[in-house]
């Protein structure tokens, strides 16, 4: 079983969405993916981990890996400083995408608290051109003091890859 993590944006050339005290979604999401890798990797999964500038060679690094799934992690924003929780997006409902953001987002909401915004369809580039059942995780709105506030928080970020890579799991022996 290979699964392809990737971490949302890129350190030092786009940080992704900024949090109120300069927290940078792109740090967060590379130390997520990391996690869930070291999670995965485990239980005996083969993991790639990829985070890189353009959306193409991540499907492309992806592709060449064979990859059986496919995780992006990220963090939301907004300029609405409320908005808050966390939500799973896949290209399309009624598949296998739908199945699997279910699961991490069922883990996510169970073990995290977050508010549960759902599963929702998204079209995102590597959602609509990933092979493999494909989903992006928005773990939490680094624009919302609370949300933050867990996303800055190391043991957080640990039990949010633990409910990632247990979503993945559950998905799998289901
Ligand atoms: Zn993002």
């Amino acid at each position: 079983m290979k699964i392809t993590i990737n971490g949302g944006h890129y350190p030092g050339h786009d940080s992704g969405a900024v949090g109120r005290t300069g927290l940078q979604e792109a740090d967060i999401n590379l130390d997520i993916m990391a996690k869930v890798a070291n999670f995965l990797r485990a239980v005996s999964f083969d993991v790639l981990e990829v985070q890189v500038n353009a959306l193409r060679h991540i499907v492309d690094a992806s592709k060449e890996f064979g990859s059986d799934l496919f995780i992006s992690i990220h963090c939301n924003g907004s300029y609405d400083a409320e908005a808050q929780g966390t939500e799973t997006f896949c290209y399309t409902l009624g598949g296998e995408s739908e199945r699997l953001a279910a699961c991490i987002q069922k883990q996510i909401i169970d073990h995290l608290g977050t508010v549960d915004r759902g599963v929702k369809t998204g079209n995102f580039y590597v959602l609509r051109m990933s092979e493999c059942p494909a989903v992006l995780v928005e773990t939490a709105f680094i624009t919302n003091e609370s949300d933050e506030a867990l996303l800055a928080d190391e043991v957080k970020r640990d039990e949010f890859a633990a409910a990632i890579a247990r979503g993945v799991t559950d998905y799998l022996s289901a």
